[in-house]
This record gives structure tokens, sequence and C-alpha cells, in this order.
């Protein structure tokens, strides 16, 4: 059985203010298997968010179902660790507090709060700031809390929505090589949506490409690079060949997706 089942998952927007309804989703059919890492990538305004929303349990599917180890979401859980591009820490707790938010709504000792609080701020490298107020950090390290606060819950699966898009391209390379060597430790399964190519192929084992809008499943590539994988990866030859394919087809869906804003 699969981790994570998408089974003919669309969704309908309903017109607003005498609009016509959107489509954003053909219905997608995905099975995840443990341990994968899968990046979604596509143009802007092709479902990526809805999909993953829609997986959260955030928003609910017009067509079809998710199930996660065989169990049909219906709602937010923990069991589902998500990220945002926004930053999402609660501004009046502190980077310890924001890590441990989840556990305390889960009853989980303060004891374990702690000992777990402390792992993964080590791990994300923020010790020494926690007791800080997220609005003193800078935007790479308030992602990095989000980060330690959605593995703190040990979710099933990770979700990330485009999670280093507003941080500049130096913070970003380095959150995406914390990211891969926590997954290379962990093999968490994580669904991590971007349109950016080069984070897509460097920290995926598998890319999905999603079409322009109504999106769908248009291709799905294994990524076959070793790991551990470091930054000097993304001047392989291997990956230049990913990243030429995945150019043009995104490339063609971008322009489908420019032509479509037009009519
Ligand atoms: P992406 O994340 O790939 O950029 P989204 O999933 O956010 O795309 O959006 C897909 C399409 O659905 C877009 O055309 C968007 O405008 C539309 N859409 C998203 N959320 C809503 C909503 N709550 N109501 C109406 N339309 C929406
Ligand atoms: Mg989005």
């Amino acid at each position: 059985m699969s981790k994570l089942r998408i089974s003919g998952v669309s969704r309908t927007f309903p017109p607003a203010g005498g609009g016509k309804a959107v489509r954003a989703l053909e219905p997608v059919t995905l099975d995840v298997a443990d341990n994968d890492f899968i990046t979604i990538l596509g143009p802007s305004g092709c479902g990526k968010s809805t999909l993953l929303r829609i997986v959260a349990g955030l928003s609910q599917p017009t067509t079809g179902q998710v199930l996660l180890d065989g169990e049909i979401v219906t709602r937010p859980g923990p069991d589902r660790g998500m990220v945002f591009q926004s930053y999402t820490l609660f501004p009046w707790l502190t980077i310890k507090e924001n890590i441990c938010f989840g556990l305390r709504e889960k009853g989980v000792p303060a004891a374990i709060q702690n000992e777990r609080a402390a792992f993964f701020i080590e791990r994300v490298g923020l010790r020494g700031f926690e007791g800080h107020y997220p609005k003193m950090l800078s935007g790479g390290m308030q992602q990095r809390t989000a980060l330690a606060r959605a593995l703190a819950n040990d979710p099933k699966i990770l979700l990330l929505d485009e999670p280093f898009g507003a941080l500049d391209n130096q913070t970003r390379a380095l959150m995406q090589e914390l990211l891969l060597g926590i997954w290379e430790q962990d093999r968490k399964t994580v669904l991590f949506v971007t349109h950016d190519i080069d984070e897509s192929i460097f920290l995926a084992n598998r890319v999905l490409v999603m079409s322009a809008r109504p999106g769908r499943i248009k291709s799905d590539i294994a990524v076959n690079l070793p790991h551990p994988r470091d930054y000097k990866i993304k001047t392989s030859t291997d990956f230049a060949r990913y990243k030429a394919q995945l150019t043009e087809e995104i490339r063609e869906e971008s322009i489908k997706a420019m032509i479509a804003m037009q009519a």
C-alpha cells in the first residue's frame, strides 16, 4: 500500500460575483511511496497549492479522495506537517514556544516537549534563539522555525508549499541543503511544491510536472542522482540533463498559461 494515495482528486471553485466557475484541478491520481521526496513543479496558477491544501485537509476536493496510510483525509491533522511560503509562526510566541505548539496541543508532557524542541532547534541551527520572537529573526530563520515546528510533531508526511520562495538566493540554497540533509537522515515522506526547476531536481527523487490550468500531472520523472547530495551536484552533467528536459516541459506550460490569461 502506498503512503499517500490521491485518487481522482479535482477541484472547481464556484463562480464569484457573477463570473465563471474556475476549474483549478483536473482529476489527479497519484501514489506516493513511503520515504518519497516528491517535488511538484508547475506554472503559476496551475493548481499546485490547491492540490496541497486538499492533501492537508484545508480544502475539500470536488471529486475524489485522499488516503494517508489508508485513511481518508477530511480535515487538517498533526499527521501532516505544513510549511507555507509566507511565515505562519505565531508572532506572540517565542521560537521555542512556536516549535512546541503542536506538542502542547496534543498534551505531550513538558519534559518531552523540551527535549523534542531542543533536538529540532539544534537540527535547524537555531540554538541560542529559543527565546526570540519571530519578528526578531530573518526570513530564513523563521522558515527554519516553521520546519522545526512541522518536524517536532513527527508527521507522517511533510507538505511544503514554496517554503523558500520568499528567501534570497543564497539563503534559499542553504535551506535546500538543510532540508535535504534532514531528509537523508529521516527519509520522511515529502510533497514539496515549487516553480523553481533547480530546486525541484536538487531535492527530489521524483519530479511531477503539472500542466497549465486546469492542472493535471503532465509528467512524472524519476531523479536518479546519488545521495548524499550537496550544491556541487547542481553543476553535474546529469543535473543539466534533467534541467534541460524540465525547462522544455515547463516552458510549454507557461506559454499555455500566458495565452489563457490573455484570452
Ligand atoms: P498555484 O499554487 O499553482 O499557483 P493555485 O492552486 O493557487 O495555483 O490556484 C489555481 C487556480 O485556482 C488559480 O486560477 C486560482 O486563481 C484559483 N483559485 C485558487 N483558490 C481559489 C479560491 N479560493 N476561489 C477561487 N479561485 C481560486
Ligand atoms: Mg501556489
